[in-house]
């Protein structure tokens, strides 16, 4: 049975560890704040560790699911960091909304002492945690990543190898720009039409019959606008993160982007705007606020 540590109890890390924990696998967990991972550990018959090092000792597989790699970098050091136990042979995988260049130093620094790595951002929301149904998109070795396909597919339903390191964080930077741009134009067209008298029912209705149709419009407006309930399940600080990461991304590339920049600097002042906690749905309250009126 394979030995796995699962550092980062969020809402996406969370339900992703569940489908980690006994009898299919042996799971320690470590969570900032301790009273999270004491109740997962509980629920779940998985082991709290005390710190990073001791979550990561025994442990075949270590997973990541922080917010930045830079908070994943940060867990590696001094005497309870996961270099202290980690083992010539074993493995990182950070399931992060990463960025590539912080993921290659990462991975470098495992390298030295003969510990693998590889970037595997996911997919599919909450939602898709819960079920199981994630997409992992995986930067690095490719016989690295055999090696951990079961432990992929015990929460991911399309498991992907995208290329060397920083490849899973690629994608999944443009990914997200790409979500930021459809939020942020459908929300402009939706205020427009609404002011216009047009029905947001009416509005989606034909747009999701048509070419312009999204997620976004099938399934994120319909779910949480229309109906005012904006649950919290992905911080807006995450996207803005996420289209930062994409629009650099885009710059080191030499690819002109003027509308990923842009996205990027319209993400950045609606958290700003709307705080830490907000969801990344809400930046639609930035351009009613500006627009004068309601997606009603
Ligand atoms: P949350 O904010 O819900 O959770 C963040 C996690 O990171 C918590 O466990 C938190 O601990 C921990 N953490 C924060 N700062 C530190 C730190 N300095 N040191 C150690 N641990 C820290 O985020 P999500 O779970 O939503 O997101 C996690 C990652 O997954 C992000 O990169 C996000 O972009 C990505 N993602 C999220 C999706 C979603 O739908 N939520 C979908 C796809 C990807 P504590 O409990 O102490 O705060």
């Amino acid at each position: 049975m394979t030995n796995i540590a699962f550092l980062g109890l969020g809402a996406i890390g969370a339900p992703m560890a569940r489908h980690l924990a006994p009898p299919a696998f042996t799971l320690s967990v470590w969570n900032r704040t301790a009273a999270k991972a004491a109740a997962f550990a509980t629920a779940n018959n998985a082991r709290q560790a005390t710190t990073p090092a001791d979550a990561a000792r025994g442990a075949a597989i270590v997973i990541t699911c922080l917010p930045t790699s830079h908070e994943v970098a940060a867990l590696l050091d001094g005497a309870d960091g996961l270099l202290a136990t980690m083992t010539r042979g074993s493995l990182l995988i950070d399931c992060t909304s990463g960025d590539p260049a912080t993921s290659r130093r990462t991975a470098a620094r495992l390298a030295e002492k003969g510990i693998g790595f590889l970037d595997a951002p996911v997919s599919g929301g909450v939602s898709g945690a819960e079920a199981g149904k994630l997409t992992v998109m995986v930067g690095g070795d490719a016989a690295t990543l055999a090696g951990a396909m079961s432990t992929l597919q015990a929460f991911g339903e399309k498991v992907v190898h995208c290329g060397p390191v920083g490849a899973g964080h690629a994608i999944k930077a443009i990914n997200q720009a790409m979500l930021a741009v459809h939020i942020w134009s459908l929300g402009e067209g939706m205020l427009a039409l609404s002011k216009a008298g047009v029905k947001p029912e009416v509005a989606l209705d034909v747009i999701n019959a048509s070419s312009g149709r999204s997620n976004t419009s099938m399934n994120l407006f319909p779910q949480r606008v229309i109906g005012r309930a904006f649950p919290r399940t992905f911080k807006l600080a995450l996207i803005d993160k996420d289209v930062r990461i994409g629009a650099q991304f885009l710059r080191e590339q030499n690819v002109p982007s003027p509308m990923i920049q842009l996205a990027a600097e319209l993400f950045a002042a609606a958290h700003v705007e709307l705080g830490e906690d907000a969801d990344h749905v809400e930046a639609v309250k930035v351009i009613e606020r500006t627009g004068g009126g309601e997606i009603r």
